[in-house]
């Protein structure tokens, strides 16, 4: 049984018994324990961005300006290092060749463009 199911049952005991102070604390409580229930879930949902943001940290390593990823023996990449080290955001490069033959790599969401070095 949930606090706040505890705290429900509790209130209509105290009301039907008549002890309206009771009631309005257990009420109180009830209230609160809503309050918890919101912020534990908040709290939830963090630790598992957090588990997420540490499991792709772990998976990144750095060749030129650009991040790479390994994952079940295959690599992809090359991901922006700052869309990663400014927003925790994991933005594919773009690789295309420029007019003197080198590949470039750019990022489309923040413009940051570097030799592709494969
Ligand atoms: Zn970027």
């Amino acid at each position: 049984m949930s606090l706040y199911s505890f705290a429900k049952d509790a209130a209509k005991v105290a009301k039907d018994a008549g002890n309206i102070e009771l009631y309005s604390q257990i009420l109180e409580i009830q209230e609160r324990a809503l309050e918890l229930q919101s912020e534990n879930e908040i709290l939830k949902k963090e630790i598992e961005e957090l588990k997420d943001k540490a499991q792709i940290e772990n998976s990144l390593y750095i060749k030129g300006h650009f991040y790479y990823r390994e994952m079940h023996g295959e690599i992809y990449g090359p991901y922006c290092t700052v869309c990663w080290d400014n927003n925790n955001k994991l933005i594919r490069a773009h690789v295309r060749t420029n007019l003197h033959g080198r590949n470039i790599a750019h990022c489309h969401v923040c413009n940051f463009s570097s030799t592709y070095l494969g």
